[in-house]
């Protein structure tokens, strides 16, 4: 997702928990995956490539930091490993067909409204048809760039980055609302799963409150 989507998200869906000097540390952490250096070679960071196993370790390594990391006292790097395995979280609604799979249930019928996705359907999350958006160099730098992105487009196959993802409203349609509502849907509930069984210390230097 496009970074003004990762800060929606995250203020959206826990903007009113923690302090702000936490969910600046927080949030910055989250978008600074996208820096240059993150977006090669580091698929675990964004659901990219079909790395569904890599990321699932990459997230829980993260949380398992978070409480280390809180257990010793030390909130800033905590803060930061949440924000980190968050942005994952949050680019599975737009680098996989997660979303794509759930509409279609509602072939033919009246699709519900975006924020009764379900950000977390069991069957879908381990359907053998779930699929995230390959990643082909050297074409696919060139979609970074908008002025070379339509050419990109062109020598692109539809299972790539490029044609599947749903980062921005104009790349993803109306599925793109989905996205959203299912990353802050999925940003709460790794908040619950990360904070649960926090000693009273452990949530007061977490939350910075
Ligand atoms: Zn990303």
């Amino acid at each position: 997702m496009l970074t003004q989507y990762h800060i929606e998200i995250m203020l959206t869906s826990l903007g009113e928990r923690f302090s702000a000097r936490a969910m600046s540390a927080i949030t910055y952490a989250n978008v600074n995956q996208d820096r240059m250096s993150g977006q090669f070679g580091h698929d675990e960071f964004h659901f990219d490539n079909n790395a569904f196993e890599k990321t699932y370790v990459y997230i829980e390594d993260q949380r398992a930091l978070v409480i280390s990391s809180l257990t010793a006292g030390d909130a800033i790097t905590a803060w930061q490993a949440f924000g980190r395995f968050l942005h994952s979280t949050q680019d599975f609604y737009a680098h996989s067909n997660y979303i794509t799979l759930w509409t279609n249930r509602f072939d033919g019928q009246t699709l519900p409204p975006p924020p009764e996705v379900d950000p977390m359907d069991p069957s879908l999350i381990n359907s053998p048809d779930l699929r995230s958006g390959k990643v082909y160099y050297p074409f696919e730098f060139l979609y970074f760039f908008r002025k070379t992105r339509a050419f990109s487009l062109r020598y692109l196959p539809k299972d790539s980055h490029a044609w599947m993802n749903l980062d921005s409203p104009e790349q993803g349609g109306f599925k793109f609302d989905y996205a959203m509502q299912a990353a802050i849907k999925r940003t709460v509930i790794e908040f619950d799963k990360t904070t649960k069984g926090f000693s009273e210390e452990m949530c007061r230097l977490f939350l910075d409150k």
